[in-house]
């Protein structure tokens, strides 16, 4: 009942020569049956929409500001994201809080006005390895889940990314029972939040060094409804099999 989706993330990695992996990539995955989403830097977004007219693959942001326009120097807008080619938009990815101070509160201001232009939001979640440590990881995400996620939540315009800080981009990966007691808390949160229609509606990623190695393993996860991928997304031979095995699942 939920589509799988394979979400690829290219960070601030790509110029115009990496654009022929997204071509191969459009060209290798034309029958996948997941939903394939790549979110290039902003400034690939518009000639990787023309790459991709009319294929299996979509395109999304990695951030936008909660206004619409204005005095934001740097920044861009949801709107002007959508009319690049966006479909959906990443918020709050770890980095994003680490490196920009971005809190709950603005994850979730973001969150709406990502909605007002008809994006959909992965909005991520994730604890650092000091809070596992100290045993307070469901705490943090059902915090952050709570503080994250707007009024207005349904399955067609929010998906959920968990990803332990510790796991992106160190080719750690916490246990499979980690990642189901996280995920199996996500969908038993949302449900008492939202009820559970629009729970069982809403996809749960994860998110942290998926390889073609251990994609298989993560999918077979209780309440995994795909991935976000960092590093092993920006080769199409590396994302290959990560949708072949999210297919198979
Ligand atoms: C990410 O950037 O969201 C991510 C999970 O990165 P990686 O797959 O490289 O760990």
């Amino acid at each position: 009942m939920r589509q799988k989706l394979a979400a690829g993330n290219w960070k601030m990695n790509g110029t115009g020569a990496d654009l022929v992996e997204l071509k191969a990539l459009a060209k290798a995955q034309s029958t996948a049956k997941s939903e394939i989403l790549i979110c290039p830097p902003a400034t690939l977004l518009s000639r990787a929409a023309e790459l991709t007219r009319d294929s299996a693959v979509s395109l999304g942001a990695q951030d936008c500001h909660a206004a619409n326009s204005g005095a934001h120097t740097g920044d861009l807008a949801a709107v002007m994201l959508k009319e690049a080619g966006a479909s959906t938009v990443i918020l709050g990815h770890s980095e994003r809080r680490a490196d920009h101070g971005e809190t709950s509160a603005i994850v979730a201001a973001k969150t709406t006005a990502a909605w007002a232009e008809q994006l959909t939001a992965i909005v991520c979640l994730g604890e650092t390895l000091a809070e596992r440590e100290d045993g307070s990881t469901l705490k943090v995400i059902g915090n952050q889940l709570a503080a994250s996620l707007p009024k207005g939540a349904t399955g067609e315009n929010t998906v959920i990314a968990y990803e332990p800080v510790w796991a992106i981009g160190t080719g750690k990966v916490p246990s499979l029972a980690q990642i189901a007691e996280v995920h199996d808390f996500l969908r038993a949160e949302l449900t008492t939040r939202f009820g559970a229609e629009v729970a069982n509606a809403m996809r749960l990623l994860y998110g942290g060094s998926v390889k073609p190695g251990n994609a298989a393993e993560i999918f077979a996860t209780s309440n995994v409804d795909g991935a976000l991928v960092g590093g092993a997304s920006l080769k199409s031979a590396d994302f290959s099999p990560i949708i072949q095995a999210l297919d198979a699942s």
